[in-house]
């Protein structure tokens, strides 16, 4: 049996040049090793489509794929929370709502993950399909107790579980800066850098954040005060949304999922810092309401933006295209190349996975988007995105 296969699509959009119109790729043993307008009689005609570089959610919960729905209310931003927290204990099986989310992923063409884990079995369950990427085991904990305790399970939360595939890799997830005391955060960068393991941390994803590490109020205060929580004054050398920048930069490499609340002097900073990346949630920053998120800024300082679904908890699904298209609808002034890019090969670079998926001497990676077989539009762009 032959080890090669070809496909053929109406449109082909490598990474770095045009379109290519009825082209074939070929992938050997798992590699592209042609991108061809050569007809090929045995390859797979995928019709009206286009073979675009393999999509990449980086960053996902899985946990909440069983969500036929958005958790509710939007706002305010707390109140979400309570009811995220309350759907946690209410959940049915986690096995159950993995698989559906696994599954959902493979069916809307994501080949790459940032999961947000709350148990081993993500890993393991992620490890038994193909998709590549990073899972990254959320840590909580904001109290001083919880802090030291969380401190010493670090090390276990990252060998827990090995995969067995090499295109999937364990990271850490501190949380945000109200659930994860700064002493803890410290360890999990230290435990970062030594181990070489990516982290994510939702961080700038709202006004009431910077509130509290500033001044100790708002809506976070009153929440932690209710569940019982409230860790006193703990931020006092985390003052500013910028002292978390400059922590996680001392980590292997970071992702700050979010960052819709970015200033001028975080972005300058961020610009400087070639490891470190931000995820815009596009149709998670439309369910709250945000202002309008500082991509084109970001973008303009050279700073690598990827895209996430986020969970099922603030989004009616996970097909990240549908992500890729709200970019393209809410920023018209953005090239289709430069949102193509979001979705694919920043994400990967955010994720540190080898390739985009569709580089020739690689491994294959790649995403089929279907094209109207009706249109006549001869631009490739306004047809991927229609
Ligand atoms: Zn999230």
């Amino acid at each position: 049996m032959s080890v090669e296969q070809a496909f053929r699509a109406r449109w082909v959009f490598p990474p770095e040049s045009e379109p290519i119109r009825d082209a074939t790729i070929i992938v050997t043993a798992g590699i592209l090793t042609d991108i061809t307008t050569q007809r090929i009689p045995t390859a797979k005609d995928l019709g009206s489509a286009a073979i675009i570089p393999g999509l990449v959610n980086a960053h996902v919960h899985l946990e909440f794929s069983g969500h036929s729905t958005p958790i509710t209310p939007p706002l305010p931003f707390t109140d979400w929370i309570r009811s995220v927290i309350r759907s946690r204990q209410q959940e049915g099986s986690r096995e159950g709502s993995l698989a559906s989310g696994i599954q959902e992923c493979l069916q809307t063409e994501t080949t790459a993950l940032g999961e947000i884990a709350t148990s081993p079995l993500s890993a393991k369950q992620l490890d038994e399909c193909s998709l590549a990427g990073v899972v990254f085991q959320e840590v909580i904990g904001i109290s001083e107790q919880a802090a030291r305790e969380k401190g010493s399970q670090l090390v276990e939360l990252l060998t827990d579980y090995q995969p067995q595939r090499d295109q999937l890799s364990i990271g850490l997830s501190p949380h945000a800066p109200y659930s994860v005391h700064p002493d803890l955060l410290q360890k999990i960068v230290q435990l970062s850098r030594s181990e070489h393991c990516p982290l994510a941390m939702h961080l700038a994803e709202n006004r009431a954040e910077r509130e509290l590490i500033g001044s100790c109020e708002g809506e976070f205060r009153s929440f932690l005060e209710d569940m019982n929580l409230w860790p006193g004054d703990v931020w006092h050398e985390f003052r500013t949304i910028n002292d978390y920048l400059r922590l996680l930069s001392q980590a292997d490499s970071a992702l700050i999922v979010h960052g819709n609340d970015l200033q001028a002097d975080e972005i300058e900073y961020l610009a400087t810092q070639s490891q470190m990346s931000v995820v815009y949630c596009p149709r998670t920053h439309a369910y709250f309401q945000h202002a309008q998120h500082p991509l084109p800024h970001l973008l303009d300082r050279g700073i690598n933006v990827a895209l996430g679904t986020d969970g099922r908890s603030s989004n009616p699904d996970l097909d990240l295209w549908q992500d890729a298209r709200h970019v393209r609808q809410t920023f018209p002034n953005l090239s289709p190349n430069e949102v193509l890019n979001l979705a694919t090969l920043n994400g990967a670079r955010a994720l540190k996975l080898c390739s985009s998926g569709l580089t020739i001497g690689r491994q294959a990676r790649w995403s089929l988007v279907p094209l109207d077989a009706l249109s006549s539009e001869s631009d490739p762009w306004r047809l991927l995105f229609a």
